[in-house]
């Protein structure tokens, strides 16, 4: 790390493999894996279904090899639906041999979520769990875009749906060609991710950032190689759920993983499995905190906890440490969707050298400013302003969105992240609050624009304008303030019956509803949600 004209920069940029073919690297790592054939990849966390890298390593190339028969080739668009389950991961990894993308959508998103994602994407084959398209293989016929459906289990809702199980074509992993990817250009994953404003767009991460997000992992430190199971409750189709998953997978890491947090269930599995690492987000660290549960269980297997996607504060830190007994540290990863996950990350092997309440250091060939918002200048340590960051982790792009890209990339080809913090004189980055619209409910993205877009919708709404009221468990909950139309009434659970039918869990208006006479906007009509944050704050000082 070198701190250089008020820029910190990681160290020396790491080695990825020349052929840029993440598919290509997944399948050497599990060959590799494969020689010792009991060695377990993934095991669902409550029902102990296992499988083992040699298994999981012909089931994903024979799964490709039938997915290429569903026309599945190079930049071809494939969209996962599902909570997390094992089909899920085979069936990614085998588009990923494919050279497709991945898109991956979230289970829950409703009904304006789900066609705003999909008119981004068009993919032309789905590949999803029963429940989700028991819940919306209509909805899916309606878009019109999709033409394969593939069922990851259970019983085939519609007659035009092919079974998971009549994908597969027996074949030898040693055959399978992943194809002409060009990696630096090619786009592997296509997430979504409102940015600093506006609604979800398509976010391009190519082979090669993903490929250099997973060399990050590859330490082969003794400390690194003594933490061989990790487990994960955070969802697939999230970035940092998608990524962490796969990536310690090919790096040998058996993967305990549930399709959600269940508390108890998820203590006995850290018992069970003397799991040593935890992907977790901020309100799990509570429940750490806090819960009598984790008293019950035996915890000492546990030698790291991962944790991000919004703030954590350093008291829940210093509870949770006292819970974990052989815990050596909470770490922190900072980035965004558009960063491929990590930009700055706690390091993993020198405990001694944590800061709590940092978000670490930038990663190798990855480098980090702090710019004064109004001057853009850079700043220097200790200096608070917003974080900028450029390198190999940042992404291609948004999908066809012109405007969005000249707005998130600054003169000097840093990406404006939309949030505000620091750097120590040792290069690592503090959070200190967000300037963006996105509101984070438990490390989940709720862009603003697209819950005023349906609270717009009551025909007694004027107007409206959504923030986050800050909230210890959650991070933040979804707030309107609404004005209504003259002449009309309008209480705060008509409308919240109203919302709740349109919105996914983490976009619903938990903050509530403030009935004002106007919503505070700039000259052009531009909303000031900052002036919005102020009133709530003292609102809530007030109670
Ligand atoms: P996402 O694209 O969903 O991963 O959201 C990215 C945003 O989450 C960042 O721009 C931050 O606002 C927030 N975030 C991610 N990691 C952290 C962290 N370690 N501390 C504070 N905020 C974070």
């Amino acid at each position: 790390m070198v701190i250089k004209n008020n820029v910190v920069y990681g160290g020396p940029a790491l080695n990825v493999p020349a052929h840029l073919s993440f598919g290509q690297y997944i399948i050497d790592k599990l060959t590799e894996l494969s020689i010792d054939d009991t060695k377990i990849a993934l095991v669902h966390g409550d029902s102990d279904e296992k499988i083992s890298y040699k298994q999981l390593l012909h089931d994903m190339v024979s799964f490709a090899t039938g997915l290429r028969r569903h026309g599945v080739t190079r930049g071809v668009i494939v969209a996962m639906c599902s909570e997390n389950r094992l089909q899920y991961m085979v069936a990614t990894m085998a588009a990923i041999c494919c050279g497709a993308t991945i898109t991956t959508l979230n289970p829950q998103y409703t009904k304006d979520e789900a066609i705003h994602v999909l008119n981004i994407s068009k993919p032309p084959i789905l590949i999803a769990s029963e429940t989700v398209l028991k819940q919306n293989l209509a909805l899916y016929k309606e878009v019109g875009c999709i033409k394969t459906y593939i069922q990851m289990n259970g019983q085939a809702v519609d007659s035009d749906i092919v079974p998971f199980n009549e994908v597969y074509v027996k074949v030898e992993p040693q055959g399978f060609d992943t194809g002409d990817v060009q990696g630096a250009i090619d786009t592997l994953y296509l997430l979504y991710s409102s940015g600093t404003t506006g609604l979800p767009k398509g976010v391009m991460l190519t082979h090669l950032n993903v490929l250099y997000a997973a060399s990050n992992l590859m330490s082969d430190s003794l400390e690194s190689r003594s933490r061989t199971c990790y487990l994960t409750v955070v969802p697939w189709y999230h970035a940092y759920g998608l990524m962490t998953t796969i990536n310690n997978l090919i790096n040998g890491k058996m993967i305990v993983y549930f399709p959600g947090f269940f508390p108890e269930k998820y203590l006995q599995a850290i018992e069970k499995y003397k799991v040593n690492v935890l992907f977790t987000v901020p309100p799990m660290m509570i429940f750490f905190a806090k819960s009598p549960l984790v008293e019950k269980y035996d915890m000492s297997s546990v030698k790291l906890a991962w944790c991000a996607a919004a703030p954590l504060s350093t008291d829940t830190i210093r509870q949770v440490m006292r819970r974990l007994p052989n815990c050596k540290g909470i770490l922190q990863a900072y980035g965004m969707t558009e960063t491929s996950t990590a930009a700055t990350k706690d390091p993993e092997d020198d405990a001694t050298i944590h800061k709590p309440g940092s978000g670490g250091p930038p990663l190798p060939g990855v480098s980090v400013k702090v710019v004064d918002i109004k001057t853009r200048k850079r700043l220097g340590p200790l200096e608070t302003g917003e974080i900028c960051i450029k390198g190999p982790v940042v992404m291609k792009g948004y999908l066809g969105n012109d405007a969005a890209n000249r707005d998130i990339m600054d003169d000097e080809g840093f990406i404006k992240t939309g949030d505000i913090g620091y750097y120590d004189h040792d290069g690592y980055f503090f959070i200190v609050e967000r300037i963006k619209e996105l509101i984070k409910y438990k490390g989940h993205q709720v862009p603003p624009a697209a819950v005023e877009g349906v609270v717009l919708q009551h025909p007694a709404v004027a107007e409206c304008g959504v923030v986050g009221a800050p909230d210890e468990e959650a991070g933040e909950l979804p707030t309107a303030f609404v004005v209504v139309k003259p002449g009309q009434k309008l209480t705060e659970r008509e409308l919240l019956d109203f919302t709740n039918t349109k919105l996914s869990r983490a976009s619903q208006l938990r903050g509530g509803v403030i009935f004002v006479n106007e919503i505070p906007k700039n000259p052009s009509g531009k909303i000031l949600r900052r002036v919005l944050k102020q009133t709530l704050q003292k609102k809530i000082k007030n109670k």
